[in-house]
This record gives C-alpha cells, structure tokens and sequence, in this order.
C-alpha cells in the first residue's frame, strides 16, 4: 500500500486529547486540555435548544446565519470601533480551528513564508505546512514572553505572506500591547504581508491589560483578519462555532475555502450564539472578572506547593515553573509524573514549540474551573507532592 500523506501520518495526537486521557485513567484532577467545567449561560443554550426544535434545521447559508453575522459585525463595533459589512466581511465557521484552516488555505500558496510565533497553539504548523507554505517562528522570551528585535527583523522576507498571531496568547497568557503589535504591523505593511489574529480569548482578559485587535490599529484593516471563538467566549466550547471578520476581498476567497471544509455550521448554534454576542457589557464584564478570580486562587495554591508562576494577562492559562518542586523531570515526564502519582494534570509548554530545544521547565495549568476544582486540585499539589517525589 502507498504511504500516506506524512504530514498527518506522521502526526502524534494533540497533548490535550493525550493528557485529559491520562488524567480519565488516573482519576485526576484535569487543569490539562483548556475547557471550563461549567456550560456559559443557560439563555445562550435555550436559544439553541428552541431553534433546535422549531427549526430551522436545514443547510443554513455558506457564509452563516444573518442573524450571526449581523451580530458578529455588531459586537466588533461595540467593542472595537471596527466597521464590518455582514453580508462581505464577515463569515461563519465550525470553531476557530476551521477558520485558521480556511484562512490559511485561502490566502497561502506554496512556497509563501508565514510568521509565527512561540510557544504556540498547536495546530497552526501542521495547517500551514499543508498549505504548503513555510512557518518562520519568532521565540519569545520567558518569563515576560517579550518578542526579541533581532529575531522578529529576521523572520520576515520578500517571501512573507503572512503573519499569524495569538492575543491573548495560549499557552503563555501574554496579552499584545499596543506597541509590541505596531512592531508586528509595521513589518507587515513594509513586506505587505497579510496579519490573521487568533483572537479567541479576546474577552478573557485581566485587570491592566485590554485586548486590542490589530484590525483597529490606523491603516491596518484592509490587510487583517480576526478570528474569534463562541467556544471562549461563552464558555461553551464543544460548539465549535467560530467567525471571521475581515475586508471582502479576504473573506470572500477565505468563504472559498470554508465551503469545501464544512460549507456551513449547525444553525441552532448560530442562533445561540447570536443571541449570545448580543448579551449587555455586564455578561463579557462578570466573565473576565470570574476568571480573573480563579486564576489568583490558583497561582495562589500553586504557590503554596512551591511553584513560581509567570505572569498571566489574559485566557484560560497560567505557566508554572517546575525546577525545585518533585522531581528533576522534563515537562512532558513532569506531567505525566504529576497525573499519575499526584491526581493533577496539566500540559508540557514544550508541546507548543515547533524549533528545537525547547524550555523543559515549564507546564501549563487551566483555570477556568470551579473554585472546588480549583482548590481539590491545589490541595492534592500541597498534600503529595513533596511526599511523592
Ligand atoms: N486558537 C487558540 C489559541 C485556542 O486556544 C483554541 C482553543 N481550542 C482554538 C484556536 C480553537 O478554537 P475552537 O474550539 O473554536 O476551534
Ligand atoms: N484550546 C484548548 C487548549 O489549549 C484545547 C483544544 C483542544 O483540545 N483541541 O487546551
């Protein structure tokens, strides 16, 4: 038999799906694979639930629901100042993992240079790669995550086509300052590069930091993109509903290659999810302000097991840094070693590179949990694993 494709045959299985596995066999507590332990609010899943019933439940339109898209052009005017036509700009997608899929197959041609950065999600590479096009990673820099100059200058080419980023950032938490994105931007404009914003944690963000979309920086619109999840955004995330907005000229080619992925999305979904998107400041208010508590709670219990924590701005994620604390381990060991013997998984941040040498020495925790997930799990830490290493 012929071999297969090798980028996909060659593939491991994502670290989320390894590690919540682990933490099912061992009983223990997941802070692993990112995803709330409590659905987002019950009028959101009402709406879907009486659409799912009353209809329709027909092949909705290939660029989504009006209903969606008016309401996805709606919140980026309330939010964000930035204009969006519902009918050309915006577009509808099974999850933000379809549309960086249909963004990346649309706007690439093989050969075309892509920078990214990292540490980072982890199915930006294998996409873009299949594309045909050839990731250019910039490193950034622990514990503050900073872009370093010398490498950004080096990543862009005459072959640059485009420039994926991640604001608020998994897996590091980092939120883009205004001036680390006009350094981004000004490269773009001057290798006139495309700029795809996974922005999917946009409204999980943190006391001090604002989540700013590149789109709404002076002179940036036409050439930006911005992705965004109902997943994060209503704490819903086996929906997989996801949008796009963008000039028509991009959303338009990018519908292309959307309708030979799915073609379309559930439409009960989208209606929830329209219904959501239209919810008062209050709703996207409480849920960054929740998050924010838990994510004090537990870089507070992980403390008190003797972890260092980096810093965290924004998303469901805080980093720890294990030397000292168990065992000499690397990350990916570490993780396992914690599932098994401790009860508490978390993520290897080495997962998230794609260059060698990665940092062994830090994992990834999430904390868009219940407090009494929160605090079995920082309770285990404290209890076994000193006693354990
Ligand atoms: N981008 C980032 C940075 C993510 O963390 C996730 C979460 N899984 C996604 C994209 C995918 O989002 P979705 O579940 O809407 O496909
Ligand atoms: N985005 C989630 C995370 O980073 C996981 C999504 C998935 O399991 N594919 O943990």
């Amino acid at each position: 038999m012929k071999a297969l494709n090798p980028r996909f045959a060659g593939l491991g299985t994502t670290i989320f799906t390894v590690m919540s596995a682990l933490a099912a066999e061992h009983r223990a507590v997941n802070l692993g694979q990112g995803f709330p332990d409590e659905d987002g609010p019950e009028e959101i899943r009402a709406a879907a639930a009486r659409a799912l019933i009353e209809g329709p439940n027909q092949y909705p339109p290939m660029t989504g629901l009006a209903v969606l898209r008016q309401a996805v052009a709606d919140h980026d005017r309330r939010f964000y100042g930035l204009d969006y036509d519902p009918v050309r700009e915006v577009l509808v997608t099974s999850g933000a993992t379809e549309a960086l899929a249909a963004a990346l197959f649309a706007l690439l041609s093989p050969g075309d240079e892509v920078v990214v950065f990292e540490p980072m999600y982890d199915c930006y590479v294998p996409i873009i790669l299949q594309a045909g096009a050839v990731p250019k990673p910039v490193r950034l820099t622990p514990p503050d995550w900073s872009i370093p100059e010398a490498e950004l200058e080096a990543a862009f080419s005459p072959r640059t086509k485009l420039v994926l980023l991640n604001t608020p950032m998994n897996p590091t938490g980092k939120v883009l300052t205004r001036d680390e994105l006009e350094r981004i931007a000004r490269r773009a404009v001057a290798h006139d590069a495309y700029l795809l914003c996974d922005e999917v944690y946009e409204h999980l963000v943190f006391s001090g930091h604002r989540h700013l979309p590149i789109a709404s920086l002076p002179g940036l619109r036409e050439r930006s993109i911005r992705i965004g999840s109902a997943g994060k955004t209503f704490s819903l995330t086996g929906w997989k509903v996801g949008y796009l907005s963008g000039p028509a000229e991009l959303i338009g080619v990018i519908g292309k290659a959307h309708q030979f992925l799915t073609f379309t999305t559930p439409p009960n979904l989208q209606i929830g999810v329209a219904h959501g998107l239209g919810l008062a400041d209050a709703y996207f208010e409480s849920l960054a302000t929740g998050l924010e508590q838990r994510r004090d709670r537990l870089v507070a219990g992980l403390r008190a097991s003797g972890f260092t924590t980096l810093p965290v701005e924004g998303s469901y994620f805080v980093s720890a840094d294990i030397r000292g604390v168990g065992p000499a381990l690397p990350d990916d060991d570490y993780c396992r070693w914690l599932t098994a013997t401790v009860g508490v998984a978390a993520v290897p941040v080495s997962a998230f590179y794609v260059q060698p040498d990665p940092p062994r020495h830090l994992i990834r925790f999430c904390f868009c949990k219940t407090e009494a997930t929160i605090d079995a799990a920082t309770e285990r830490l404290r209890s076994r694993i000193h006693s354990a290493a």
